[in-house]
């Protein structure tokens, strides 16, 4: 059997992205050929080929588990941000069955890539990829370089590489950009978005829904079925956001005349059942609440029982003192989502807290490895790639929101597990290096 070059998926590439590295690299002819060769040698063959997901093939030829990578390289985290089917069941879970089937799939018409960012990666590693962070309906723009998003068909464009189309054309002019941007609906509806990605399941759609339907009443909206006494969100949405911008992420609702219900928007305030695709929720979550940190700590609640709004716990995270957080992050081994499970926090609040005190995920061996050969092997950041193999942009951004508590990190991390020395370490990494590495 062929052997399979296994790359590590780039920094928020999505999966399509990925799957079309690992076709290139090892020649594939095309994607059929490539995931009947991933079953082969992943797949769970008491399940037909065709019900085994293409997510759970890549998480294994990335080596991480199925949860790790919808989580940080499908667009689901996003399409699911508010369920009312298994809200508990975290994005990727086991029992969160439908997932498998869909979780790797193209959603989008279109897309979309930063030429900046395409420059960027071309002068790092040699290849560029898409990135999840482009594809958020309505999001035009990089934020890391502030500048417009060029487009393409999506037919086939994911599985190429970006650079490929370097030439495209971008998709507004500098007026509707700085029209976006001084949008506040605009910039909480893509911060919503954003967020989203960072949580690790659902928002409940059953304890979301009343709380809307709650604020919305006050500021004198609709927020029931039947006929038409007071103003309605859907109208609401039309008059605040720029016209052009809605037609391309919710076309419905521009189409609407004034007055007249749309339910999958109106319904937003009052259905039990999702009544629209997580957009319509966004984009009524969007003008409800004054910023998207607003939005997202009152949204943030547990559910408990499934007994009906009154059981609604709204909790304020309290978090421990710098010291306990650096003492998990060591005994979760740098691993963000086991910390987040230790210190019984919800990821986003977790990620955000370690990376403020400079410990970013040590997401892969190799990863944590190359750290080690930079802060306590005192070794440069050329030789440290080198010798390790890490990913190069994955590598510099790590030493980039790295500080003090990462050194400390790391000696107690390799300490722990076993009898670490670091001239012996090196010593390894110097000795294997002529050897092919296996993973
Ligand atoms: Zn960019």
């Amino acid at each position: 059997m062929r052997s399979l070059i296994r790359p590590q998926p780039f920094l928020d590439e999505i999966d399509l992205s990925y799957l079309g590295r690992v076709i290139r690299l090892n020649d594939f002819k095309n994607e059929k050929e490539a995931i009947a060769f991933l079953y082969e040698i992943f797949g769970n063959k008491e399940v037909a080929r065709n019900r085994v997901s293409k997510a759970d093939l890549l998480a294994k030829v990335a080596s991480c588990s199925l949860e790790n990578f919808t989580q940080m390289h499908t667009t689901r985290p996003l399409r699911r941000g508010i369920a009312s089917y298994c809200p508990d069941e975290i994005h990727g879970g086991n029992d969160e069955s439908t997932l498998n089937a869909t979780a790797v799939q193209n959603n989008y018409e279109m897309a979309y890539f930063c030429r900046k960012c395409v420059s960027d990666d071309l002068k790092l590693s040699g290849m560029s990829y898409w990135r999840r962070a482009h594809q958020i309906p309505g999001r035009l723009w990089c934020s890391m370089h502030n500048s417009v998003l060029s487009s393409v068909s999506s037919k086939i464009a994911f599985l190429t590489e970006p650079s490929a189309y370097f030439d495209a054309n971008s998709v507004i002019s500098d007026e509707k950009f700085l029209e976006l941007k001084n949008n506040q609906f605009v910039m909480n509806f893509l911060e919503i978005s954003r967020l989203l990605y960072l949580r690790n399941k659902p928002l409940n759609l059953r304890a979301t829904t009343p709380i809307l339907g709650d604020i919305a009443k006050e500021r004198g909206f609709q927020a029931y079925s039947g006929n038409t006494k007071s103003d309605l969100i859907s109208d609401h949405i039309n008059s605040v956001f720029p016209k052009w911008w809605l037609e391309m992420i919710f076309p419905d609702l521009v189409r609407k005349p004034y007055g007249k219900q749309l339910h999958k928007i109106d319904g937003v305030l009052y259905m039990r059942t999702l009544s629209s695709t997580v957009t319509a929720y966004l984009l009524v979550i969007s003008v409800l609440f004054e910023s998207a940190e607003v939005a997202m700590n009152k949204l943030n609640h547990v559910y408990i029982n499934g007994t009906g709004e009154n059981s609604i716990k709204r909790n304020v995270y309290q978090l421990p003192p710098e010291k306990d957080l650096v003492e998990t992050y060591i005994e979760a081994r740098g691993n963000h989502q086991v910390a987040s499970e230790k210190l019984k926090l919800p990821i986003y609040i977790v990620i955000r807290a370690m990376r403020k005190i400079g410990l970013p995920s040590l997401s892969s061996d190799i990863l944590a490895n190359a750290l080690v050969l930079f802060y306590l092997c005192k070794q440069s950041i050329v030789r440290s790639i080198k010798l390790s193999g890490v990913n190069e942009y994955r590598f510099e951004n790590a030493i980039r929101e790295t500080g003090g508590n990462m050194v400390l990190a790391l000696e107690k991390i390799f300490s722990l597990e076993k009898q670490f020395d670091k001239d012996v370490f090196l010593e390894n990494y110097l000795k294997n290096y002529s050897s092919p590495r296996v993973k």
